[in-house]
């Protein structure tokens, strides 16, 4: 069992991991920036070591120094939470060299599925259904990318190979604009993600996010979590996530999350995972597997009752599974919200000190969050500030929770989208659950 943890992360999800380890009497030392020596998780953490100034390139994103933390304070495991390296192969590999447990999977299967292409081909193989597209990179020469978009059928949306969080992606609807499009997101994407490589997919009109969560112990056990329903975005970024799935075919939904487990089994995952679809008409489309814990992960929890994090720092430290499939049984129905400090209409970040802040609370209602009166939230990182998660018996009570939670809660100083989860969990659309992924955009356009 690992014995002292290093936090590679900031905000809700450090203080989601030092709550986990803090249950399994596990030390946790904090790294953190400057500027966040005032974080909830560093004050609680047995021991905190300050890792660089405020950019992430100097801190959260600083191999060196953070391998240095855990040898100065002689911790064992490194967890990387979301974001930042957590889905670093080259992280993880260094970890591992420097004689530390990296909480996640293999360096070589991070480095399999964070080329969304190598994903998809392995992916294929183990018999999971993808997007119809250029089954690889796109080639330099244009008459040929033309020939793959004219057999895909527009619309089709060329996509990055090592993209993430919702970026280098860009939709074509036609041959005029497919050579400067690619161009264009080749650029992108370089200078993003250091890696020029794009491939084509056709361009789904009204597909549902899809997702299935996995624990995988590498030791030859694998288990589904169920779905999450996640098509409430914007701008290609998940805002509000429920789970279980609904109004899914009964017969295709068994068939995927069997095609996960065999998926799992067949890379050796270990650890917790996702498998992330497109879902229309019936159909999945595998589109990208991410290889941590993520934001949403509370809502699988909630309805399984199975502590996702926990069982990461169990399987990290070598012991192999103990839930069987059989045990991971769907209690009622989970929303979460995530709350940003941005403004409501313009979604400009909205940094700054928090003069009051008053969480929600009753029956069914988790909250995921660093705030207190008095933090301050600095400019550098992600504007994400909490996680409501209401739960109920039925997917109308959990809507209601949210709902009185949205005007129980208060966040003085700063503004937030909390305006926007009150006016979703009251918006007809929403409620009657028949949405996509282009449903949020297209109600926000309305109210401009
Ligand atoms: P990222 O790694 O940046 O999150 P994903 O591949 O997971 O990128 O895609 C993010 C979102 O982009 C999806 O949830 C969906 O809304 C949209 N998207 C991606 N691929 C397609 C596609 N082939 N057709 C339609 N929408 C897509």
């Amino acid at each position: 069992m690992l014995d002292k943890v290093v936090i590679a992360n900031r905000g809700e999800i450090a203080l989601r991991i030092l709550r986990a380890c803090k249950e399994l009497n596990i030390k946790t030392v904090a790294v953190h920036s400057q500027t966040d020596r005032d974080l909830l998780h560093v004050r609680l953490a047995d021991e905190s070591v300050c890792i660089g100034s405020n950019q992430p390139l100097d801190s959260y994103l600083n191999i060196p120094a953070i391998i240095s933390a855990a040898e100065v304070t002689d911790a064992m495991g490194i967890h990387p939470g979301y974001g930042f390296l957590a889905e670093n192969a080259d992280f993880a590999e260094q970890v591992e060299r420097s004689g530390f447990t990296f909480i996640g999977p293999t360096a070589d299967v991070i480095r399999l599925m964070g080329d969304k292409v190598s994903a998809i081909r392995a992916m294929k193989k183990a018999g999971i259904p993808t997007v119809p597209g250029s089954d690889g990179p796109l080639p330099k020469n244009k008459d040929a990318i033309s020939k793959i978009a004219q057999r895909i059928g527009y619309p089709v949306i060329i996509k990055a190979a090592a993209g993430g969080g919702g970026r280098g992606m860009r939709v074509v609807h036609s041959e005029a604009s497919l050579i400067h499009s690619v161009s264009v997101t080749k650029a992108e994407a370089l200078a993003a993600f250091g890696d020029d490589t794009v491939y084509m997919e056709k361009f789904l009109e009204n597909p549902r996010h899809i997702e299935v969560q996995v624990l995988s112990d590498g030791q030859g056990n694998a288990i589904h979590l169920y779905d999450r329903d996640c098509s409430i975005q914007r701008k290609h970024q998940k805002v509000i996530e429920e789970a279980p799935a609904i109004n899914i075919d009964e017969e295709a939904r068994q068939a995927v999350f069997d095609a996960c487990i065999k998926a799992c089994l067949e890379i050796n995952y270990r650890g917790a995972g996702t498998f992330e679809f497109l879902y229309e008409e019936g159909k999945y489309y595998f589109i990208e597997m991410n290889t941590r814990i993520q934001v949403e992960h509370p809502v699988s929890e909630v309805i399984t009752g199975i502590d996702l994090v926990r069982q990461q720092l169990l399987i990290a430290g070598g012991e192999p599974l103990s839930i069987k499939q059989s045990d991971v049984k769907v209690q009622g129905h989970a929303i979460e919200s995530r709350i940003n400090a941005e403004d409501p209409n313009s979604f400009v970040p909205s940094p700054g000190t928090v003069k009051f802040y008053h969480p929600p609370g009753g029956p069914g209602i988790r909250v995921d969050s660093h705030l207190y009166a008095g933090y301050t939230v600095p400019p550098f990182y992600d504007s994400l500030i909490a996680k409501v998660i209401a739960s109920g018996e039925s997917r109308e009570q959990a809507i209601c929770r949210m709902q009185n939670a949205m005007e129980e809660m208060l966040i003085d100083g700063i503004r937030s989208n909390i305006p926007l989860h009150r006016r979703l969990m009251g918006d007809q659309g929403f409620c009657s659950s028949s949405y996509s992924i282009h449903y949020l955009e297209s109600i926000l356009k309305k109210h401009h």
